[in-house]
């Protein structure tokens, strides 16, 4: 059930949001971020990203970084975890899977509610919508547990909408270009889960990092024993957490400039035990 593993020197696991976090908000690069991710792979320390993207989406980020780790998709709805045979995945589902929130939204379609789903587009419209490439499109579309949605009613009809999810125990997230059809669960589910997961591993209470820049990773960062924020590109989200840094530099660059440090100083505790 569980991938082979040592226990690390420290028992730590890094947790991190992509977008605007690890990757530039603009180019997506990781580069500024080289030296903190180096150190991690040295020390094995185990880098989960933890995203609203999709399987697919982060499948190619993983190959290009070289990265072995577990991963959490869909706001904390769908968890991957590598199998120790090197092929495939074992996949944990927190809430309603994609075809049993398809089929909720196709009820209250009928019930009148106007909106347009991922679902309900060719790759190429969602490409128009979105600006990703056809074949980037296609990945957006494969799904496993939140559906973007347009909404195309009235305000008054979108409050009985959200109504009618709640009562399906579904909830509505507002993003940027989309509403997201989703169960009630966050990205805390990441780190609730990989807490068990690495304390029955290493037969030690795992430290959580994690690493977040918007409204979505607010759960993430509170659950977590050192939230570390970056600096978002119109605000900074503020925290409810002791523990919390404040990265000072935007995406990679911040990601690395207070990681880094916070490695250093917990590896050094641990040796002078
Ligand atoms: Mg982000």
């Amino acid at each position: 059930m569980i991938e082979e593993s040592i226990r690390p020197a420290l028992p730590i696991v890094v947790m991190t949001d992509l977008d605007g976090t690890l990757l530039d908000h603009d180019n997506y690069s990781t580069a500024a971020a080289k030296p903190a991710l180096t150190w991690l792979h040295t020390h094995q320390i185990p880098l989960i990203f933890n995203t609203s993207k999709t399987y697919n989406e982060v499948y190619q980020l993983r190959r290009t970084l070289d990265n072995h780790d577990p991963f959490v998709c869909e706001n904390g709805s769908a968890i991957f975890i590598p199998k120790a045979e090197g092929t495939g995945y074992n996949t944990e589902f927190i809430g309603l899977r994609y075809s049993a929130i398809l089929k909720v939204l196709h009820q209250l379609r009928q019930q009148g509610f106007h909106f347009r789903g991922f679902n309900d587009m060719p790759a190429t419209e969602v490409a128009a919508l979105t600006g990703l490439s056809i074949e980037d499109a296609h990945s957006a579309k494969s799904r496993d547990g939140t559906e973007p949605v347009l909404w195309q009613g009235s305000e008054a009809e979108l409050v009985a909408f959200k109504l009618a999810l709640t009562e399906h125990k579904l909830q509505l997230l507002e993003g940027g270009r989309f509403l997201h059809v989703m169960s009630q669960v966050d990205k805390a589910e990441g780190v609730i889960f990989f807490r068990h997961h690495y304390q029955e591993l290493w037969q030690a209470n795992p430290i959580v990092i994690a690493l977040g820049d918007s409204d979505n990773d607010r759960a993430m960062l509170e659950a977590a024993d050192y939230p570390i924020v970056i600096p978002g590109k119109k605000s900074t989200l503020k925290i409810n957490n002791s523990a919390v840094q404040y990265a000072t530099s935007h995406g990679p660059k911040g990601w690395n400039q207070t990681l880094l440090p916070l490695l250093e100083q917990l590896l050094k505790e641990t040796r002078s035990g």
